[in-house]
């Protein structure tokens, strides 16, 4: 099936005027990796070839590619409504698609702010963190304590609780008063586990440490993903997260969970605290929300936490914050259609259902030329490569490289390969992805 037409082809001199994110450009340009059409699992490059879409485009895509009835609501808003303005006024699908969020948070995590991110999303929950503790009279909650290997996108308050050094160190002092937790994957004592790992719980512990040099009155939240994602897939160990939560329970700190790939499905529930067993007071999201397509992210905050605002002083009622684009009509029509898609085609219990088989897949690269861990939870699997010295990224780049010459799309992270599809995977697409890296990692020099 060809499915581009000839406008799609750009010679290589049209490739000088886009600065292209995360992404070497120079050498993009020597051969570039253009995606033309999507439908389902599958991708086409602008020569019309077949690519299986082994990371839901980038975490994000569960229901698939192109659904027809995301496409068809987004088509159909687009002759309705085209824009609204957020502030003071509102848009009916705003409050639709609210509400049935709400119907599918865990605990009172009903309130829902609406962003265009992850990035937004976070610098929002971090914002109102710090205002709900003001509000409270409790003014002096301000430090925010991330986590190593946390990435919560690429805002100023993200890359500042964020812990992935290459994405902080180009950009100055960041923000004062940030600090961090260890992070959480020790090969020594967690490589090859299948799921949570038994080791590390105590890890948590050093919540302590930090509330102790820093006084619990100074801190207003902890920030963490439930699963690290873009670090490479680090599954938090057994008991850890329950032990954040009752640290910060016993300190009046808020917890905050990143569940901006976690959510939607990723682990065989909604959301990845369900999975997990521990409610944060704060949740946010992006991605899932309208499956990739478009833009947009929420926070989740708990009733207290808003009834907080709404009963305070009255300089305090309505939170300064906001962005042009909150709760856009296009992106709320695509939300309320992917919430029917995955509760109709029931694809968070069919990820939890295909968890298992996904779980072995990820497991069979062990003993493959290179692989010196593999790990999984729900639709999320990692596979890290011994790296060569000097050169931190080149091999898993390399695979990156073969298999997407390969017809397969995978996503790498340092020497770590990462897989997450769509909820609506086959087990015979598992199988080829894993197959595809398999057979790579034998041509791939030491
Ligand atoms: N938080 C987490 C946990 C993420 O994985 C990401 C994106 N990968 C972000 C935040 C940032 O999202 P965005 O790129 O939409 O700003």
């Amino acid at each position: 099936m060809t499915l581009v037409s000839d406008e799609l082809h750009l010679k290589s001199e049209e490739l000088n005027n886009y600065w292209m994110p995360f992404t070497a450009n120079r050498q993009f340009k020597g051969a570039p990796r253009l995606i033309a059409k999507a439908k389902g699992m599958y991708y086409w490059d602008d020569q019309g070839r077949q690519i299986l879409d082994g990371i839901a485009g980038l975490w994000c895509c569960n229901v698939g590619h192109n659904h027809p009835r995301v496409v068809e609501a987004i088509q159909k808003q687009a002759g309705v409504l085209d824009y609204a303005p957020p502030f003071q006024m509102g848009n009916p699908l705003q409050f639709e698609l609210a509400n049935r969020l709400a119907d599918i948070t865990p605990g009172s995590l009903n309130k829902v702010f609406y962003t265009n991110s992850g990035s937004e999303s976070v610098d929002t929950a971090l914002k109102i963190a710090i205002a709900y503790h003001r509000a409270r009279g409790e003014g002096s909650r301000v430090r925010l304590i991330g986590r190593e290997r946390g990435y919560h996108g690429v805002g100023f308050g993200g890359i500042a609780v964020g812990g992935m050094v290459a994405n902080r160190k180009m950009f100055g002092t960041l923000m004062a008063g940030t600090d961090h937790l260890p992070q959480t994957w020790n090969l020594k004592e967690q490589a090859y586990s299948h799921g949570q790992p038994a080791w590390g719980a105590h890890l948590a512990d050093e919540l302590e440490r930090l509330v102790a040099l820093h006084d619990a009155s100074t801190i207003a939240a902890v920030i963490v993903e439930p699963v690290a994602g873009s670090a490479g897939v680090l599954i938090p160990p057994v008991g850890y997260l329950q032990r954040l939560r009752e640290i910060c329970d016993k300190h009046g700190i808020l917890l905050i969970f990143d569940e901006v790939i976690t959510g939607f499905g990723r682990l065989g529930t909604a959301f990845g605290s369900q999975a997990l067993g521990v409610t944060p007071d704060l949740m946010t999201v992006a991605k899932g929300i309208t499956s990739g397509t478009v833009p947009m992210g929420a926070v989740f905050a708990k009733d207290e936490i808003y009834d907080t605002f709404m009963s305070g002083p009255p300089h305090m009622i309505e939170l300064f914050h906001g962005y042009t684009y909150s709760g856009h009509p296009l992106a709320c029509a695509a939300g309320i259609a992917v919430q029917q898609v995955y509760q109709e085609e029931g694809l968070f219990q069919r990820a939890a259902e295909l968890a298992p088989y996904f779980e072995l897949a990820v497991h069979s690269l062990k003993g493959a030329p290179h692989v010196i861990d593999c790990r999984n939870l729900g639709l999320m699997g990692a596979v890290e490569l011994q790296g060569r010295a000097g050169s931190p990224t080149a091999k898993a780049f390399e695979v990156f490289l073969k298999c997407y010459e390969r017809g397969v799309l995978i996503r790498t992270t340092g020497d770590i390969l990462a897989f997450t599809p769509s909820l609506i995977v086959q087990k015979a697409e598992i199988d080829r992805i894993f197959g595809t890296v398999r057979e790579v990692l034998e041509t791939v020099a030491a």
